[in-house]
């Protein structure tokens, strides 16, 4: 076959099955809803009331997304966030984040120690370096040249919480409503510009120096501000064996809805993990936004849910999912 028909053919073939083997309605932008923020799990429902105020007075979809999660992140009594997060097997608390808005503009931390708002040292890491990841130790010293306080984040409640677990030394990370891991945020503006946050102190009782999805862009965090955003939570080691979070946009770039898009890469994960051992307690979920407002969360297990905020609702939204 000449090389011109081969590429002819090859495009024809992916036009008439989609590209994934699936074929999707292409998707209309024109019918753009309004303004919307989406954030994973119960957190999210105050994170969001303070990012929409943000991008309420006019701070800007970035300064909104940042702000939101920094809700979380200063709660000490959020286990899987910033200060308080619990630690890893040695005890230390580090903390993943990465930002990302419409330019395709993006920063992002990882294994930051004893600074408790990773998200705006990802932003600084954006704004005013060259680069897109710092991590481990010249994180730190990068946050404390920028002007970030040190402070211990591990609390008397994570402390004790890990002196328990050292008991059994068990991993199998549960992750669900009652434990409510990473906070991801994803926020539409007027202009219908998109931005997305992410930030967790990652899988509890790690191995000292374990990073997860959610400083990886592609893989915790991914935005394509033609198409649409998306970001995960769960297993990281699952969703970054799979880029889940660029995949539930180049999904939704065949003309996937959000929903069909997430699912997609949900199925895609649970088929490569059936026959692992992380199997039993793997679970997974994401959230997304297309560029038309439409958004959907998709899990691999009964229990995830995520928090709306738009001019009509402040609401929880419990995710459809595979497995019961
Ligand atoms: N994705 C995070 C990690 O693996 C944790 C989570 O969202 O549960 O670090």
């Amino acid at each position: 076959m000449s090389r011109r028909r081969f590429i002819k053919n090859t495009i024809l073939g992916s036009m008439a099955s989609g590209v994934l083997g699936q074929s999707f309605k292409k998707p209309s932008f024109q019918n753009f809803s309004g303004p919307r923020i989406i954030s994973t799990w119960n957190h999210g429902f105050e994170a969001n009331k303070v990012a929409w105020k943000n991008l309420s007075s006019g701070n800007g979809g970035l300064t909104a997304v940042e702000l939101g999660v920094r809700v979380s992140e200063d709660d000490p009594n959020e286990t899987s966030v910033g200060l308080g997060g619990l630690p890893d097997r040695t005890g230390k608390v580090t903390l993943d984040a990465c930002i990302m808005d419409k330019n395709n503009d993006c920063g992002s931390v990882s294994f930051l120690q004893n600074i408790k708002n990773p998200i705006s040292v990802a932003r600084m890491v954006m704004e005013k370096t060259p680069h897109i990841m710092l991590s481990g130790k010249g994180a730190y010293d990068f946050a404390i040249e920028q002007g970030f306080k040190s402070q211990n984040l591990l609390t008397k409640k994570s402390k004790e919480a890990w002196e328990k677990w050292k008991k059994s030394s068990d991993y199998k990370p549960v992750i669900n409503i009652e434990n409510h891991d990473t906070i991801s945020m994803l926020l539409i503006d007027e202009n219908q510009d998109l931005f997305g946050a992410c930030t967790t102190s990652g899988a509890a009782w790690k191995i000292h120096g374990r990073v997860g999805d959610s400083p990886i862009i592609g893989a915790g965090l991914f935005l394509d501000n033609d198409i649409g955003a998306a970001a995960a939570t769960g297993l990281g080691e699952a969703v970054i064996r799979t880029s889940g979070s660029a995949m539930v946009v180049e999904v939704m770039r065949q003309g996937a809805s959000p929903l069909e898009a997430c699912k997609e890469i949900v199925n895609r994960i649970s088929k490569i993990h059936k026959n692992r051992p992380e199997w039993e307690y793997l679970q997974v979920g994401f959230i997304a936004v297309n560029k038309q407002g439409e958004h959907a969360g998709y899990s691999l297990k009964k229990g995830f849910n995520y928090a709306l905020h738009d001019t009509k609702n402040q609401k929880m939204i419990d995710a459809k999912y595979e497995i019961e």
